[in-house]
């Protein structure tokens, strides 16, 4: 065992969204910081030039297995690496709206209300959208919540491929709005994220430290149980110890829990600050079908996402429940998710055998139907004789179906009015599965309440004094849009409770 010579303020496990972000904020206090990261440095080619390779090789698939409910094997899509998922995230950076922080009743159940309200949440989202540098229009989506100002960067315009299509849904009564878009305005990295906009400018300052290739594997306390004391870690096959008054996990939803759940000890018998047993349960992931409509005439396969749809999100004249948010796919030679829809794939070539990879990819304009799962106690983590499980069943599924549907009409609609589209009326469609982990939230819950919930307002553990998880873990409800603005803005809110902590 290696115990490092230093003794820190801050020691931040994960860099992705929560903790990249944080490390950012924190930096200007000159107080020292360690950021511990079990990936490296992503390549730059690997991060924006995808291929037709993608479809064949399971390129953003993390190196280790996982197990579902009944015992089988299968490899998370997940990226351990400097920036965390937002390396390969596709930087649609959207607010939750005023009601998604309230009790909103879906179709099959509640979605519960935070603690915490949009009000407290706006000027975070204000400090993120400015930070991510994010594109948009306001004024355009009729769900937007309120803001307090406009966006730092105006939206840019639509790919040719896109504008007739965004025009001819807007004549169906649609209201399509201009998508945040986190933007580093690079030619060679063009979308922002927690590298370019946490990490990297953390490191300017003196007091921020890095090490890559670093598993955190425990959190030690100490006798009491009441303060995490350092956490342990695997350096090259070595184990390690590193210590810091104060500890932050921000290793993902998933990756969190598992932390807490590995850490039991005497006083935390069933996982450290799992008092509640919340911890790893109510894993929530957003339900996502792509859709695919064909093109007549190739495009370029490279043009970015940058039209969302949200006049189902509370749902409509027909479902008075909530039915989520539409928005593109980026061309699939850009847009890596798109790998991930093998139903897709397989869908497209039995119907349509001559037609090749990279036709599909060049002929194809793709769409997300994304609906808000409920949080679920039995939808949970959990670790087995050092093995990860993942019991995981969708719900609200009903919702998610007449959003599809819906947006069948819409599409269906516009291609009858226009000679953009092939005329084989084929709309392949499929459900991610579950080893895309991508949206994953939740199973650390936040609440004020320590017999329901992992974490207090400001994100710390209910059972110890000094230890936060600043991920996706904290969300007690999963919304109908992508989670990472809103861990961002997290991080930033954590940051000032932790800022003024360390006076
Ligand atoms: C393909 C894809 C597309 C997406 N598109 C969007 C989008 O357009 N909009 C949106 O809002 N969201 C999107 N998301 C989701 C978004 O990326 C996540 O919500 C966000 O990154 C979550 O931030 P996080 O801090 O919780 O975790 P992450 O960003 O995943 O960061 C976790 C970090 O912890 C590190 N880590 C994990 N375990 C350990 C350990 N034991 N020791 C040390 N380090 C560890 C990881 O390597 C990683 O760096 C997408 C995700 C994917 C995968």
């Amino acid at each position: 065992m290696i115990i490092d010579d230093q003794h820190y303020d801050v020691i931040i496990v994960g860099t992705g969204a929560g903790g990249g972000t944080l490390a950012r904020k924190l930096a200007p206090s000159g107080k020292r910081i360690l950021l511990l990261e079990r990936g490296d440095a992503m390549p730059l080619d690997e991060q924006n030039i995808s291929d037709v390779d993608i479809f064949q090789k399971q390129r953003y698939h993390a190196p280790e297995q996982w197990y579902d409910e009944d015992g089988e094997p299968f490899t998370p899509q997940a990226k351990y690496t400097i920036g965390g998922n937002t390396k390969i995230y596709g930087a649609a950076l959207q607010r939750m709206r005023e009601k998604d922080f309230e009790t909103v009743a879906h179709q099959d159940g509640i979605s519960p209300e935070w603690c915490l309200k949009y009000a407290d949440f706006e000027p975070y989202y204000a400090e993120a959208e400015a930070l991510y540098q994010v594109h948009g229009q306001s004024g355009a989506d009729p769900t937007e919540p309120s803001r307090s100002g406009e966006y730092p960067y105006p939206a840019v315009a639509h790919d040719p491929t896109i504008q007739p299509v965004v025009e001819g849904i807007a004549k169906q009564g649609c209201h399509p709005y201009p998508l945040p878009m986190s933007l580093s305005l690079r030619e060679d990295d063009p979308t922002g994220d927690a590298e370019v906009f946490g990490v990297n400018p953390a490191l300017d300052f003196g007091n921020v430290a890095l090490k890559t290739s670093v598993k955190v594997t425990g959190i030690l306390t100490n006798p009491t149980g009441t303060v995490a004391k350092a956490v342990q870690a695997e350096v090259n096959g070595q184990p390690y110890i590193f210590m810091a008054d104060i500890i932050v996990l921000a290793c993902g939803a998933i990756n969190s829990a598992v932390l807490l759940l590995q850490s039991a000890n005497e006083k935390h018998p069933t996982g450290l600050a799992n008092g509640s047993d919340q911890v790893g349960r109510n894993l929530m992931k957003l339900t996502m079908s792509s859709v695919v409509e064909v093109t007549a005439q190739p495009n370029s396969g490279k043009f970015p996402r940058s039209v969302g749809i949200n006049d189902y999100y509370w749902g409509d004249g027909q479902f008075n429940y909530p039915m989520g948010h539409i928005q593109n796919m980026g061309g699939v030679l850009q847009d890596a998710i798109f790998a991930e829809s093998p139903p897709v794939l397989s869908l497209i070539t039995k119907f349509m055998p001559n037609f090749g990879l990279k036709q599909l990819a060049t002929r194809s304009i793709a769409w997300w139907a994304m609906t808000e799962v409920l949080p679920d106690p039995k939808n949970r983590v959990e670790v087995k004789n050092g093995k990860l499980y993942v019991s995981y069943t969708t719900n609200n599924a009903e919702a998610h179906d007449r959003l599809v549907y819906r947006w069948l009409d819409v599409l269906k609609a516009v291609e009858k009015d226009s000679s953009l589209f092939s005329r084989s009326g084929m709309h392949p469609r499929g459900e991610v599965p579950l080893p895309v982990m991508a949206n994953q939230c939740g199973t650390c819950r936040m609440g004020t309440d320590p017999a329901t919930s992992v974490l207090d307002i400001h994100c710390r553990a209910h059972e110890l004094d000094n230890l936060y998880v600043v991920d996706s873990s904290f969300f007690p409800s999963s919304s109908s849009v992508g989670p990472a603005l809103t861990v961002i803005a997290n991080a930033l809110r954590v940051g000032d409770h932790l800022l003024e902590r360390l006076g």
